[in-house]
């Protein structure tokens, strides 16, 4: 993608902004926008198992050594616990800082928590009874086990194998054509996904919990501006403006669509034609992350724990915040890439503390907001990690 089709991005974004607050007052024609949106990323979704299957496979069959696999899979889980931990605490200091939930009116708020999957369940989970079952079921864990395998047996019967290896080559490079069409539509789907969602969110909406808006989005720029920022600039090859202009597509697929696995095909595709990462790193990383790593999730739970407790006027002790940190991590492993499961996550949270989960009723209405917010962040961090193993496996050839 050339740097117009990046200005005619950033301009659809700039419009829609314009033409969503204009038609804040006009609900129902904003929404006549809305399945521009739903179509794109109908057809991102489309493509992300090929894409995610033929690129793992030509990753994996081009590493000699397979013990590589292991090591880059620890290293990529260590990256993805360590940076998920510190967003979490990042969001905790904010929030101790600039106490967003004092003053809220509790009210009769009442929200109904969905259940999350234990870390055991997670695990069994990733291992398919079934491969078709796991492919339509868009089971990502489950894809990239049964890809991994599969790669790693076609390496071990080489030159057996060798015309399927050039079929899934093939289904690659037909893959990465559609992938471009479809990119040739984002202006449109940005146009659809974000008319109606600036034309929801009006003034009346967000004013209550503005607070709460601003310092999440201080935390993102904070995590993003500096953890992250830092990390590419020490941990990888790159400069942080090459890595943004390379990542910026898929970075604002994430933030309009509120789904980390609808910009999932788009970050692949940026990845490995624009900053020229290996198939191997990307196509591992990339998938793995949007299923399993999300700081901004994690961010999100440290605010708005933090948030809940103040608006109660409940006391979040030291020891508590602690239980938040681990809780937090270990529940955005299972929190899936998809809009609104951040505040899925927030129920095992709050639970974890002892706090109402009635509290998730309070910051329900505005969660498109934070949820832009949260993705564009979950996306971002699986693209850094992704670049610092890299030159990790690189360095330690
Ligand atoms: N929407 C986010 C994502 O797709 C998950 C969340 O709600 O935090 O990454």
């Amino acid at each position: 993608m050339k740097n117009k089709s990046v200005v005619s991005i950033i301009s659809a974004l700039i419009i829609s902004v314009i033409v969503g607050i204009f038609l804040q007052g006009n609900i129902d024609i904003a929404n006549m926008f809305q399945p521009l949106g739903t179509i794109y990323v109908n057809l991102i979704k489309m493509i992300m198992v090929p894409m995610v299957f033929s690129s793992l496979i030509l990753g994996i069959t081009s590493i000699t050594d397979i013990k590589k696999i292991g090591k880059m899979g620890a290293l990529t889980v260590i990256f993805f616990l360590a940076t998920t931990a510190m967003a979490i605490v990042t969001g905790l200091i904010l929030s101790n800082v600039f106490k967003p939930g004092e003053g809220i009116l509790v009210g009769n708020a009442v929200y109904e928590a969905k259940k999350m999957p234990g870390l055991v369940d997670i695990i069994v989970g990733i291992f398919p009874d079934n491969i078709l079952e796991a492919i339509l079921n868009t089971n990502m864990l489950q894809i990239i086990f049964v890809t991994i395998t599969i790669g790693i047996a076609i390496v071990k019967i080489y030159p057996k194998g060798r015309t399927l290896k050039e079929c899934i080559e093939d289904l690659y490079g037909i893959i990465s054509i559609v992938t471009k069409w479809v990119m040739t539509l984002t202006p449109l789907g940005i146009l659809g996904l974000m008319i109606p969602t600036v034309a929801q969110n009006g003034i009346e909406v967000l004013l209550p919990l503005a607070k709460l808006i601003l310092v999440f989005y201080l935390a993102v720029i904070i995590h993003v501006g500096v953890t992250y920022c830092f990390s590419i600039k020490c941990l990888s090859e790159f400069s942080i403006k090459m890595f943004f202009k390379g990542m910026l597509p898929a970075q604002i697929i994430a933030f309009v669509s509120c789904s980390s696995a609808a910009a999932l095909p788009i970050s692949i595709q940026r990845m490995q034609d624009e900053l020229k990462v290996s198939k191997e790193v990307s196509s591992f990383v990339l998938p793995l992350g949007a299923t399993i790593n999300m700081d901004g999730n994690a961010l999100y739970q440290g605010i708005v724990a933090l948030f809940v407790a103040q608006a109660y006027g409940l006391e979040l002790t030291l020891a508590m915040q602690v239980i938040v940190v681990l809780t937090g991590t270990l529940a955005s492993i299972g929190a899936a890439g998809v809009p609104g499961a951040g505040m899925i996550v927030l129920s095992t949270v709050l639970i974890s503390v002892g706090l109402p989960i009635d509290g998730i009723a309070l910051v329900a209405g505005i969660d498109r907001i934070l949820d832009m917010g949260r993705t564009f962040t979950n996306v971002t961090g699986d693209a850094v990690t992704a670049i610092i193993i890299e030159k990790v496996l690189k360095k330690t050839k």
